[in-house]
């Protein structure tokens, strides 16, 4: 069996130790007073076998993590329907790039770029009673946790600063692309984003995706073939312009966020959430990333 506790432990001494932590999001306001020293890891296996290291209890800004749980909600309430407004092809450009969405008539390459999880959220909002909440709830559902919460602050401080997200929604607008009006999808997306989480929770909220769309407490999310999409979504679009990356050295499907979380799993193996909320100059979790490189090499487990 893979001594999974002592691959983490060698990890998170390295990470300990490693003087360039990259550089914390700052165009966020609220994201830039977190401080860069933090770093966590929370591993579960399919056995529901727990491993962690450093400040996998803490509550970080998932950011774009949540556009996975989105994804996933929207799949299921409304299904293939969903890929009429929004393609799955990598976009090779950062999260927030708005040329390709004028380009392509409005269609957003995949869903987890802005324009894509802004197309999801309008989903959402047109579907659910009561967006924020249901949505909420669902996160809650997945993780079982009720403590999970959006954190006011960000939401707002991201809110004065979105500039690129309102040219994104209004240009969706103005393609026909966003049912709802641009303030309210905006609320809702704005709010997905700032829910806080740690690394445990996360793995919990993520598990679904590595157990053939069940949580841990046995409950169905996700049909099988919703989890393929999914997963496969994650692996060649993920990471912005650096899924490739991704894929070439951890070789799991996982999503990052601005925040500095990274989520990833292998199908039927385990879930693993890391926090390191220095970011490389790609957008992604520096340490988070080698520490995920360092964890597929270690145990000679990753989809290839
Ligand atoms: N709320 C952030 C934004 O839209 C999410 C970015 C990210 O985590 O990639 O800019």
């Amino acid at each position: 069996m893979t001594d999974y506790q002592n691959i983490i432990d060698a990890i998170y001494a390295g990470c300990r130790e490693s003087r360039d932590r990259g550089v914390v999001a700052s165009y966020i306001p609220e994201l830039a007073k977190v401080s860069s020293s933090k770093f966590g890891i929370h591993l579960v296996d399919l056995n529901k076998n727990n491993f962690c290291a450093g400040h996998s209890k803490d509550a970080f800004s998932i950011q774009s993590i949540s556009k996975v749980l989105s994804l996933a909600l929207a799949f299921s309430l409304v299904d293939n329907a969903l890929l009429k407004r929004v393609d799955v092809e990598p976009s090779g450009d950062p999260f927030n790039h708005l040329s390709l969405l004028e380009f392509e008539n409005g269609i957003p390459r995949n869903p987890l770029i802005n324009a894509g999880a802004l197309v999801v959220a309008d989903i959402l909002v047109s579907e659910l009673d009561d967006p924020k909440k249901d949505f909420l709830h669902f996160v809650r559902d997945l993780a079982n946790d009720r403590t999970i919460d959006f954190d006011e602050k960000v939401a707002k401080s991201e809110k004065r600063t979105g500039f690129k997200n309102y040219a994104a929604a209004n240009l969706l607008k103005s393609y026909g692309n966003l049912t709802n009006d641009v303030e309210t999808v905006l609320d809702f997306y704005f709010h997905q984003c700032s829910i806080a989480m740690d690394c445990v929770q996360l793995t919990k909220a993520f598990f679904p995706f590595m157990n053939g769309g069940k949580c841990q407490r046995n409950r169905t999310y996700l049909t099988l073939s919703q989890v393929k999409r999914i997963n496969a979504i994650m692996l060649t679009c993920g990471f912005y312009d650096e899924a490739g990356e991704f894929a070439f050295e951890i070789g799991l499907p996982g999503k990052s966020g601005v925040g500095g979380g990274i989520v990833a799993v292998l199908p039927r193996k385990y879930c693993v959430a890391v926090w390191s909320p220095g970011l490389n100059a790609k957008g992604n979790s520096k340490l988070g990333m080698e520490a995920l490189e360092k964890l597929t090499t270690a145990t000679h487990q990753s989809i290839f």
